[in-house]
């Protein structure tokens, strides 16, 4: 076995694939894969300080990238044949006045935020990676389904690379113009599917499959292991030691995975020696994985989650015709491709699971907004979640939390422009319909006649 490789998350299969595979299924039981290493035999870092080291060694791009600089974590490719462009120059800013808002002490939360990546999302994190394997095995044409943060940064690395050809599913009406701008300035080709993200999603496998077209969505682990480093800045960041909690947004599930992934193999490295909780937080319109772990006790059981319980869950969705549904574009999921890698990462580290009602995801995206670096709907999940986990007495006072603001604030300015508007009918038309009842912390603008005096005087009264 090579040192480097791919194996079934399940123990008791032990399926594995050379790391050149790209079928991205485990080859006996179709489950899902992990990035394996042999750390026997790879060189193995001594301390996680180690890795400032390379703060001085910027002009390098492998040490300045935020995902690269930690390679040794992830060490399936050669420095060579790493694609970088820069991605994971993120920050981890001491929010106060969040904190308030989410009932804790100034002090104890942070925000992590992933949009000031290259294409504003953390995605680009994960597809530096898969990028990077796309190219040990010679691939032509890269291929994705998205809600639009994949797609936006599909579209990135393909024409900041001009290395492969972009080709990005989309589900019709649900995407933000902010991301399919992006799809569509970077050249990539965009197939509108009349359906959900759930049928672009089964269709971009069955098509990539098909005509062997590289796939990047993150049921690919090597977009995993890129996003693993989410972690390992929001460690550096706090000096290398742990927050109580991660608060993260769910989707696909594919950071949760990456994080309880990352935390796994620190353990094993004896490079942490205390591991954070991991909250993921649902919206309430697309609760599968809420459902499933919170309300009938599904877990992931030395390996093997009770599939009945999966299946009859799935089978209820499709008869009874749910569709995800929430003004959080980008966790608008009903069936994670990701769920087993999430349950074994909720196991690792004492996981919950919560959901947050659109309303209380605006309300807390508006919060970021005026007491940090703003971010899109979904992101703000992380924070509604928080405090929702604040109340009932989960977090406890005095821990220190970490909630993960996963894609910038002007990927979704029509939900922002809704929810701050003075009129009532961009309000509903965007938000009405989707059960919130109002914009609890509207900014909104102060209309005023083209008079000095009347300028002046509305000034006064306002500031
Ligand atoms: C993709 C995405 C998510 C969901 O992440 P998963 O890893 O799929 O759970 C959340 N927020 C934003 C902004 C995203 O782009
Ligand atoms: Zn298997």
């Amino acid at each position: 076995m090579d040192a480097v490789y791919q194996r079934c998350i399940h123990p008791a299969c032990g399926g594995t694939h050379a790391l050149d595979d790209t079928s991205f299924v485990c080859p006996r039981c179709g489950g899902l894969m992990d990035v394996a290493y042999d750390w026997e035999r790879l060189p193995r870092p001594r301390s996680l300080r180690d890795f400032e080291a390379k703060w001085a060694g910027r002009s390098n791009p492998l040490h300045f990238s935020g995902v690269w600089r930690f390679r040794e974590l992830l060490p399936f490719a050669e420095p060579d044949k790493v694609l970088t462009i820069g991605e994971g120059q993120t920050i981890l800013q001491r929010a106060d006045a969040v904190a308030t808002y989410a009932g804790m002490q100034p002090g104890n939360l942070f925000l992590q935020y992933e949009g000031l990546n290259p294409s504003g999302s953390f995605k680009d994190n994960g597809m530096t990676a898969a990028f990077t394997h796309a190219r040990i095995i010679g691939a032509r044409r890269a291929a994705c389904a998205s809600t639009g943060n994949t797609s936006a940064s599909l579209a990135v690395f393909c024409s900041a690379t001009g290395l492969m050809r972009a080709i990005v599913f989309i589900g019709s009406g649900k995407i933000s113009y902010g991301k399919l701008a992006q799809a569509l300035d970077h050249g990539a080709l965009t197939v509108q599917i009349a359906g959900d993200f759930d049928d672009a999603m089964q269709r971009v496998q069955q098509v990539a499959r098909k005509l062997g077209i590289y796939l990047v969505n993150s049921i690919n682990p090597f977009r995993l292991e890129g996003q693993k480093s989410i972690m390992l800045r929001v460690l550096e960041a706090l000096r290398w030691e742990a927050p109580d909690w991660i608060v993260v947004p769910g989707g696909n599930l594919g950071n949760v995975s990456a994080f309880g992934k990352a935390f796994g193999e620190l353990a094993v490295l004896g490079l942490l020696p205390r591991l954070p909780r991991l909250a993921v937080i649902n919206a309430a319109g697309a609760n599968t994985f809420y459902q499933l772990y919170e309300k009938q006790g599904l877990r992931w059981n030395g390996g093997s989650p009770d599939q009945t319980l999966i299946a009859r869950y799935v089978a209820g969705l499709s008869s009874d015709k749910v569709r995800a549904a929430t003004i959080a574009s980008a966790i608008e999921i009903n069936h994670p491709v990701n769920l087993p890698k999430a349950l074994r990462a909720l196991e690792r580290c004492g996981g919950v699971v919560r959901e947050a009602s659109d309303q209380e995801i605006l309300d807390a995206k508006a919060k970021v907004g005026t007491g940090g670096l703003g971010c899109e709907p979904a992101s703000a999940a992380s924070v509604a979640g928080a405090r929702k986990l604040c109340k009932e007495g989960v977090i406890a006072p005095g821990e220190r939390v970490v909630c993960i603001l996963t894609g910038h604030q002007l990927k979704d300015p029509t939900a922002t422009v809704a929810y701050h508007s003075t009129d009532q009918k961009t309000f509903d038309d965007v938000l009405g319909h989707r059960g919130v009842r109002r914009a609890t912390f509207a900014n909104r603008a102060v209309q005023v006649p083209n008079e000095l005096d009347e300028i002046i005087k509305a000034i006064e009264v306002y500031s």
